[in-house]
């Protein structure tokens, strides 16, 4: 990928060539290197915020129908670029153009024109009359700049969802995406301003997490500070910025469970694990990392699983038929062929999978494990692969308690006919988000968040406004009499 050639930084609406260094970038489905990227200095990330400084006093000024009209337009430039921004997903990331193009694409655009209708919306409470001869209203308010750090699983999606309802708000950004896929997130931001978005409103800088995503957390003019990422990386962001009192987003790990209750369609709640654990190579954190299967359908659901999972056609992300490609590098499915190897030495059993085709790419199976603990690391642990453990249960209660037992709380899904069941499991599973008969599917306007490990704010939908908004009480007096009874609580009216 030869794209930027003036650089890795889009800082104030141009590209420059980043001052700290660079680093060789594999298209981890090939193992070739791809390009070289260039890393922000402390330096160009100075810059980075002080553009988006400078720009939060304008860009918060516009009103709702203003910015509304920008990401409408923004939204019909990224239509035009779809094929290329898909294109660069896959090169960069090793996923399926399939998905890619039907998935992250779409979705990402989708984002875009939800928030331009959500930023009309921006609402607080008209008025009210609390407190005898006065009025209160609630102003919604820009914060002012915004430091993000994404992930690479889905670049583009988790790049839109931290920008999106922040400008939409009147923010300014500073995002910094991973540094193994900063290609989509820098087309994003040289798009919007193509498509007529003020200079210094999006920037992004590349670099490594330990230099410039701290720098950016700690930086005085960068007022929140919104993470996507691992549970480790996301307790030091809130360590970080504990040090300035400075507001953080965290959307961290998952380990979803997805339970078969006993009266479940069986084929549908199979053909949704293997959807379900295998999207985007298990690299989901919301993907079924855990199925809990009651003991009578134990042995239908995991033939089935395993069936399915060997259909699938795992390889060359261009072609069409492929279903799954690549992790995202060598060392990453060394870390996920470690934890199946560890399960295994621990007395589970491999299924189907637990290895790698004989490809050049960073390729491992769609993976299925029987006999593992409960307590277990492969049950416990974010593995971040397409490897799909189950475990039988005999009644619901235990059904539920065995999805409660785990740190994280982002997804889950249960798979029953029985409404009440249905309900029971939507009340009582503690996640962000919890599926009935369905495993993944997200849409803009609703809201997607963890629980527990996995964090708190949500992104997408107009909840995401509370986490970019400061919400602030005025209080209109309209007493004109200069002595007001609550005064005598504190020096009698004279
Ligand atoms: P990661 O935590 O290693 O890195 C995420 C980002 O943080 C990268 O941009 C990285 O450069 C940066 N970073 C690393 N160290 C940093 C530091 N000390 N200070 C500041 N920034 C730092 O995560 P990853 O491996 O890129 O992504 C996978 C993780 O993301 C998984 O745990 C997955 O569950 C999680 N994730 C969560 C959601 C969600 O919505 N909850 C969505 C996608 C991914």
């Amino acid at each position: 990928m030869t794209a930027f050639s003036h650089g890795h930084q889009f800082i104030n609406g141009s590209y420059r060539t980043g001052t700290g260094g660079s680093f060789p970038r594999v298209n981890p489905a090939t193992g070739a290197i791809a390009e070289e990227v260039d890393y922000a200095s402390i330096r160009d990330l100075n810059d980075a915020v002080q553009a988006a400084a400078s720009a939060f006093p304008a860009w918060s000024s516009l009103t709702p129908g203003e910015r509304s009209e920008h990401l409408l337009n923004f939204a019909v430039a990224l239509t035009a670029r779809a094929d290329e921004l898909a294109a660069m997903e896959t090169a960069q990331t090793g996923k399926t153009a399939r998905l890619s193009s039907g998935f992250d694409i779409p979705g990402t655009i989708d984002n875009v024109n939800f928030f331009a209708g959500a930023a009309r919306h921006l609402q607080g409470l008209a008025a009210g009359d609390y407190a005898g001869k006065s009025t209160s209203m609630v102003r919604r308010e820009a914060i002012g700049v915004i430091g993000s750090i994404a992930p690479w699983n889905y670049p583009l999606q988790m790049a839109a969802w931290k920008v999106l309802p922040a400008i939409a708000a009147g923010n300014t950004i500073v995002l910094k995406p991973s540094e193994l896929t900063p290609g989509t997130s820098l087309l994003f931001a040289q798009i919007a301003s193509e498509a007529g978005l003020p200079d210094g409103v999006i920037n992004v800088v590349v670099g490594s997490g330990q230099e410039v995503g701290e720098a950016l957390v700690r930086h005085p003019l960068v007022k929140m500070s919104s993470f996507t990422g691992s549970t480790a990386v996301g307790r030091r962001v809130m360590a970080m910025a504990a040090e300035s009192g400075k507001r953080v987003h965290l959307e961290l790990g998952g380990k979803a469970p997805l339970i078969v209750f006993q009266d479940a369609d069986v084929e549908a709640a199979a053909h949704g694990a293997v959807a379900g654990s295998t999207i985007n190579a298990g690299q989901d954190c919301t993907a079924a990392t855990r199925a809990y299967v009651h003991s009578s359908l134990f042995g239908a659901f995991t033939a089935r699983v395993a069936a399915l999972m060997e259909t699938m056609v795992v390889g060359d992300p261009l072609l069409e038929d492929t279903d799954m490609g690549s992790l995202i590098s060598q060392a990453h499915r060394t870390k996920v062929a470690s934890m199946v190897d560890r399960a295994v030495a621990a007395g589970a059993t491999v299924l189907t999978g637990g290895g790698a085709p004989d490809l050049a790419g960073a390729f491992y199976r769609p993976t299925l494990i029987v006999g593992a603990a409960q307590d277990s690391e492969i049950v416990q642990d974010e593995i971040f692969g397409p490897v799909l453990v189950v475990l039988p249960f005999e009644t619901e209660d235990q059904a539920i308690a065995l999805a409660n037992d785990s740190a994280f709380g982002l997804a889950a899904s249960a798979w029953t006919s029985n409404v009440h069941l249905a309900m029971r499991a939507g009340a009582e599973i503690e996640a962000g988000c919890v599926w009935i008969n369905e495993h993944i599917p997200i849409v803009s306007e609703m809201p997607h968040g963890g629980f527990k490990s996995s964090g708190f704010g949500k992104d997408m939908s107009s909840y995401s406004f509370e986490e970019y908004t400061n919400v602030k009480h005025v209080l209109i007096s309209h007493d004109t009499d200069i002595h007001k009874e609550w005064q005598n609580t504190v020096f009698k009216q004279r």
